[in-house]
């Protein structure tokens, strides 16, 4: 992903904000609980983080990119009750045409009231913010960028399978996000964007989206996304609402070019959960598109804090 108008960002931070003010933790227990869930495993997470990080930087073409989609679906497997390969052939930017593979894990199929949950698995394949050039043609091995959200997703899927909830949930890891250029919106996201106009299920059509985004660092701020709270207001309110711990700030945030933007065209409303830093050039974390976005600088407690935030919203939604 990219970051777009930091300027604007700045200035609506400083003029409409809260604050600090940090998600409350009130009764989420119970809600969890009433909805037959155990606590998120953010151990668990942090090991389907790791796990992907073990086949190397999951680069589109190569073979750690191959083996890993083969182990994101033999493990959605075990949790979900369909799984499904799409593939496709998308037009980059950057390398010219590209085969991609989006993979996505269907709990309860015939569920009408269904939420989507999406994370892209593949990492850049050009570390190309890194401080040192001589690093800028090496890949991105994505701990966070890529990974951490696809590692709270997997876990997450094995619960709620384990809950026996009846909402539906599809879980959408998407190919090809990463290829992108500045300037060029619409040359990042390619695997959503094949998704959005090849929707795995005809007419499909969930209340909402949620996007995680660079969610293992042990000091992310997930403020609300602007784009999220254009097109998605009502839902960020709920995700907010539902978030625990430190890390989530109920305050606005920048605006990112991410998978969100292709969802939320396609006319499903979709909350992107990402790590902003309004103090930084980049507006993202100092690992960022770097060489140094290993599983060093993730923290299993900031995978718990989403999952748990998820878990939480899914029990609100079963309500
Ligand atoms: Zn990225």
């Amino acid at each position: 992903m990219t970051l777009l108008y930091i300027v604007l960002a700045a200035i609506m931070t400083a003029c409409g904000a809260t604050s600090g003010s940090t998600a409350g933790e009130t009764s989420q227990a119970d809600t969890v609980a009433a909805a037959g869930m155990s606590a998120f495993d953010a151990n668990g997470a942090y090991e389907m983080t790791r796990q992907q990080c073990d086949f190397g930087p999951r680069v589109p073409g190569t073979s750690a990119h191959a083996r890993c989609a083969e182990w994101l679906m033999s493990t959605l497997q075990a949790s979900c009750d369909t799984v499904i390969l799409q593939t496709g052939t998308v037009q980059t930017a950057t390398v010219g045409s590209l085969g991609i593979k989006n993979i996505i894990g269907v709990i309860n199929p015939d569920a009408s009231q269904r939420l989507l949950l999406l994370a892209h698995w593949d990492t850049r394949p050009w570390a190309d913010n890194d401080p040192d050039e001589a690093n800028h043609s090496k890949p991105v091995m994505g701990a966070n960028d890529g990974a951490s959200g696809v590692g709270v997703l997997l876990q997450l899927a094995k619960q709620v399978k384990e809950a026996g909830i009846t909402l539906g949930v599809d879980i959408l890891l998407v190919d090809a996000e990463d290829l992108g250029e500045n300037d060029n919106e619409d040359s990042w996201g390619l695997g959503t964007q094949y998704w959005a106009a090849h929707p795995h299920v005809a007419g499909y059509k969930p209340l909402f989206g949620i996007l995680l985004d660079m969610v293992g660092s042990g000091d992310a701020t997930f403020t609300r996304e602007y784009y999220s709270t254009q097109y998605a207001k009502g839902f960020v309110d709920l995700v907010w609402k539902h978030a625990v711990g430190t890390h989530f700030i109920n305050s606005p945030g920048g605006a990112v070019t991410d998978d969100h933007i292709f969802i939320n065209r396609a006319g499903i409303p979709c909350v992107d959960i990402i790590d902003m830093r309004a103090d930084a050039d980049s507006g993202f974390c100092p690992e960022w598109h770097t060489v140094n976005d290993t599983m060093s600088g993730i923290s299993a407690s900031t995978l718990g804090e989403v999952g748990q935030t998820l878990l939480n919203v899914i029990a609100a939604l079963q309500q």
